[in-house]
C-alpha cells in the first residue's frame, strides 16, 4: 500500500488541507517550519506531509522517524498515519524512540552489560539528600527530583549547577551547594546500580551518536526525515538529541505554537522554534490561522485568552480565525464549594450524553490531578463511566494510601469528634496547617485535604458519625471509583490534554491559587505560563465549553476564594457570575490586588498602583493632588533630584484617590514603602489634613 503515487492521486492525497498547509505539506525535501496556532491543522499537516514524501518516493516509510510529546499523542499519529497508508514511518516519544535506540547500540557499544531503567528516582534521591544532610519528607524529595530533572534536560551539570541557577535566579528548592551535591550523589548511586534514568536515555543516545561515527552512519542511514510535533516544547537536551539525529543533514519539519508553551518549568523554550528560520535561513516557513478545530464561540475566547497574555514573542501574536459553524457560547459557573461544582459538571455531562455526545468525547480538565476526587466521586455517583489520563486515580495515590491505612489503625481513638481525629491522624502523614511552597508537596496537601473535607461532609450529613464510619466510607469510594472502564469520560491534568480535543470541555477549579497556581506567587513567568496553560485548555474544545470555579473549597467552607485572574474580561457583563463574583468580593483579600470600586482583580501595574481598574470611575481629589504635586516639586527642588525621584505621578494620584488618613493606610499605596514612609510620610498625611480642612 506505501507504492509511489502518480502526480495525481499525489495530489488527491492532500485534499483535505488548505493551500498553506498544502504548502508546508508538499515542500520539497528539507527544512521546514509550521509556526501556528491551536487547532489550526498543525498535527495534521505533518502527517500529509509524511505521506507526500514517502508516497512521492522522497523517503520510504521507514526512514521516517516523527516525534512529539505524549504517548497518546504518538498514538494518534501513529493512526492518522495508518490512515494515509504509511504505516510504517515510526512515530514515537522522544523517550521512546532514544530507548529503542539505546537499546539497539547498547550491546555494541557497551558491551553485554545490562541496564535497567530507573522508574522512580526517589529512592536515590532519598539517599542522597540525606548524605547531604538535606530533609528527607516525600515532598522535599520531589523538589529535589524535579530539579534534577530540570538541570538534566537543560544540560547543566552538577559542577555548574550552582552558578547556573545563581545567574538565572532561579527559585531552587535548597541552597545550590546542597542541590548540586545531592544531584552529583544521585548519579553515583545510580550509576552504581547500572540504572538509567529518563533522562539518560536521551543524553546516552545522544553521546552515542556523537562519539561513535560508525554507529552514527549506520543510524543516518537509516533514518534520514525528522518530524517533531509540539516544538514549543523542547529541552536543550531533546534538541541536542535530535541535532544528533540529524548530523548536520537538514531534512527537518517542526510545527508549533508558541503561545502553547507548558514546559518551561521543566526547562524547555520555544527559542528553537522561533529562531528556526536563523538556523535553517533556507527553510519553507508556513503560518496557520484558520482554526480547524473549534466554533467561532470557543476561538473568540481563546483569542481574547491569550490576548491578555504579556511579553509574547514576535510571531505569535496571531489571531485564530474560526472555520467551523457557529455553536453554543461557552458556559461560566460560580459555586458555592467544590462539591456543588462538580456535581453540576456530572449533571450536565450527562445532559450531553442524553443530548448523543459520545462519553469519550467528553473532557473534565483540571490543573493538578489532586482536584480530580471529586470528580471521580460525581461521576462514580451519577454513574458515568470516566478514565483518569495522565495521573493517577485518587484512591491510587501513594499518599491517599498511607492516609487510609493510618486512618484504619487509628480508628480506636475515639476522644474528639470525627474531623478533629481526621486531621490529627493526617498531620502524621504530612498534613500541615497551612499549604506548603513547590508543586509536589502542594499537590500531596492537597490530596490529603481532600480527605479532611471527605469528613467534614460526612460529619455535616452524619451526625454520630465515627472513625470506623469514616474509613468503610472511604472504601467504599475508593471501591466505587476503581472499577475498570474502557470508554469513559477523561478527566486529566491541563497538562496531560496537550495536542487532543474532545466535543465538550469543562474547565474546572478556576480559582485563585489553582488557576494560576500557588506557587507561579507574583512571578510574571509564571504566571504567564498559566496563562498559556489555560489557553491550552480554553483551546481543546470543538463545541462544548464549561469553566467554572467555587468560592470554598468544602460545604459550608469560608466562601474566600476569588476567581481566577484569567477569567478577568471574559465573563459576559450580564451573566450572573459577573455580578455574583463582585457583590462577593471580600474586603479582607489583600488590597493590593483589587479594585476598591468594583472588586475585580487589577492586572496592570498602573491599576494595582491606583487600587482601582482602568474602567472604574477616577475618584480623584483635584485640590489634593494639585497641593501634592506643588509639595513635590518643592520637595525635589530642595532635594535636587527630579519630581519622580520623590513620588511617581501614578503614586500622588493612589494619593489624591485614597486620602490616607494615617500611616497605615499610607503604606497599603503601591510606591510608598518604609523608606518613603520615614522620610515623607509626616508631610504627606499634613498635606492630606490640610486639603481636607480647606
Ligand atoms: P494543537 O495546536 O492543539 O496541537 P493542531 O494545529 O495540531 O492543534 P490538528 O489537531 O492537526 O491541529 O487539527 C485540529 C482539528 O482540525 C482536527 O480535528 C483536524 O482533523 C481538523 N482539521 C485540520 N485541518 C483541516 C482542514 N484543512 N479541513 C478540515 N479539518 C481540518
Ligand atoms: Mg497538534
Amino acid at each position: 500500500m506505501t507504492g509511489v503515487l502518480s502526480p495525481r492521486s499525489l495530489n488527491r492525497l492532500l485534499d483535505g488541507l488548505d493551500p498553506e498547509q498544502r504548502a508546508a505539506a508538499s515542500a520539497p525535501r528539507g527544512p521546514v517550519c509550521v509556526l501556528a496556532g491551536a487547532g489550526t491543522g498543525k498535527t495534521r499537516t505533518i502527517t500529509h506531509r509524511i505521506a507526500h514524501l514517502v508516497r512521492s518516493g522522497h523517503v520510504s516509510a521507514g526512514q521516517v522517524l516523527a516525534v512529539t510529546f505524549t504517548t497518546r499523542a504518538a498514538g494518534e499519529m501513529r493512526t492518522r498515519l495508518r490512515g494515509l497508508g504509511v504505516e510504517a514511518a515510526q512515530a514515537l516519544t522522544f523517550h521512546a524512540a532514544a530507548r529503542r535506540q539505546l537499546r539497539y547500540f547498547w550491546p555494541r557499544v557497551v558491551g553485554d552489560r545490562p541496564w535497567e531503567l530507573l522508574e522512580n528516582k526517589l529512592r536515590f534521591v532519598g539517599q542522597a539528600a540525606n548524605r547531604a544532610r538535606l530533609g528527607t519528607e516525600v515532598e522535599v524529595l520531589r523538589d529535589l527530583a524535579s530539579e534534577i530533572e530540570w538541570a538534566k534536560a537543560s544540560l547543566i551539570s552538577p559542577d555548574d549547577y550552582p552558578a547556573v541557577t545563581a545567574r538565572a535566579q532561579r527559585d531552587i528548592p535548597a541552597p545550590a551547594a546542597q542541590v548540586a551535591e545531592v544531584y552529583r550523589t544521585y548519579e553515583e548511586l545510580k550509576n552504581a546500580a547500572q540504572v538509567l534514568d529518563f533522562d539518560d536515555l536521551l543524553l546516552h543516545t545522544t553521546a552515542v551518536l556523537e562519539e561513535h561515527g560508525v554507529v552514527a552512519e549506520e543510524f543516518r542511514d537509516r533514518y534520514r526525515c525528522f518530524v517533531v510535533d509540539e516544538y514549543q516544547d523542547v529541552t536543550p537536551l531533546q534538541q541536542r538529541l535530535l541535532d544528533a539525529w540529524l548530523g548536520g543533514r537538514d531534512d527537518l519539519t517542526v510545527v508549533g505554537d508558541a503561545n502553547q508553551t507548558i514546559y518551561s518549568f521543566g526547562g524547555a523554550s520555544p527559542r528553537p522554534l522561533l529562531e528556526f528560520t536563523r538556523r535553517y535561513p533556507d527553510a519553507t516557513v508556513v503560518r496557520l490561522e484558520r482554526d480547524y478545530r473549534s466554533t467561532p464561540e470557543v476561538v473568540s475566547l481563546a483569542n481574547r485568552v491569550i490576548g491578555a497574555a504579556r511579553g509574547r514573542p514576535a510571531g505569535s501574536r496571531l489571531k485564530l480565525i474560526g472555520q467551523r459553524p457557529s455553536g453554543p457560547e461557552p458556559r461560566f459557573a460560580e459555586f458555592d464549594d467544590e462539591a456543588v461544582e462538580a456535581e453540576a459538571v456530572a449533571r450536565r455531562v450527562r445532559e450531553l450524553l442524553d443530548g448523543g455526545v459520545a462519553a469519550s468525547e467528553i473532557a473534565i480538565l483540571y490543573r493538578v490531578n489532586a482536584q480530580s476526587e471529586a470528580y471521580e466521586s460525581a461521576l462514580a455517583e451519577a454513574g458515568i463511566p470516566y478514565l483518569v489520563r495522565g495521573g493517577e486515580r485518587f484512591f491510587n495515590r501513594t499518599e491517599v494510601r498511607q492516609a487510609m491505612s493510618a486512618l484504619r489503625t487509628a480508628s480506636g481513638d475515639v476522644s474528639s469528634d470525627l474531623v478533629t481525629t481526621v486531621r490529627s491522624v493526617l498531620a502524621r502523614v504530612g498534613l500541615t496547617e497551612s499549604p506548603p511552597a513547590g508543586g509536589a508537596a502542594k499537590e500531596r496537601w492537597d490530596a490529603l485535604l481532600a480527605i479532611v473535607e471527605l469528613a467534614e461532609e460526612l460529619a455535616a450529613t452524619v451526625s454520630d458519625a465515627d472513625l470506623p464510619r469514616f474509613c468503610a466510607e472511604l472504601d467504599q469510594r475508593a471501591a466505587a471509583q476503581h472499577p475498570p472502564t474502557v470508554e469513559g469520560v477523561t478527566l486529566a491534568s491541563l497538562h496531560a490534554a496537550k495536542g487532543l480535543e474532545w466535543d465538550a470541555v469543562f474547565l474546572v477549579g478556576l480559582a485563585e491559587g489553582t488557576m494560576p497556581i500557588l506557587h507561579a506567587g507574583d512571578d510574571e513567568a509564571a504566571i504567564e505560563e498559566e496563562r498559556r496553560l489555560f489557553y491550552v485548555g480554553v483551546t481543546r474544545a470543538r463545541e462544548h465549553l464549561w469553566l467554572s470555579w467555587a468560592l470554598a473549597r468544602t460545604p459550608g467552607g469560608r466562601r474566600n476564594r476569588r476567581r481566577s485572574r484569567f477569567l478577568y474580561g471574559l465573563i459576559p457583563e450580564d451573566h450572573p457570575a459577573a455580578r455574583v463574583a463582585r457583590s462577593q468580593q471580600k474586603p479582607s483579600a489583600p488590597i493590593k490586588t483589587r479594585c476598591r470600586v468594583c472588586g475585580g482583580p487589577l492586572l496592570e501595574t498602573l491599576e494595582v498602583k491606583l487600587g482601582r481598574c482602568g474602567r472604574c470611575p477616577s475618584t480623584v481629589d483635584e485640590d489634593l493632588l494639585e497641593r501634592l504635586k506643588s509639595w513635590r516639586a518643592d520637595r525635589a527642588r530642595e532635594l535636587k533630584v527630579p519630581a519622580f525621584v520623590v513620588f511617581t505621578d501614578a503614586t500622588l494620584m493612589a494619593i489624591a484617590e485614597q486620602r490616607p488618613a494615617d500611616e497605615a493606610a499610607l503604606v497599603s499605596i503601591s510606591g510608598i514603602g518604609a523608606t518613603k514612609l520615614e522620610r515623607f510620610g509626616a508631610e504627606i498625611l499634613k498635606v492630606v489634613r490640610a486639603s481636607a480642612s480647606a
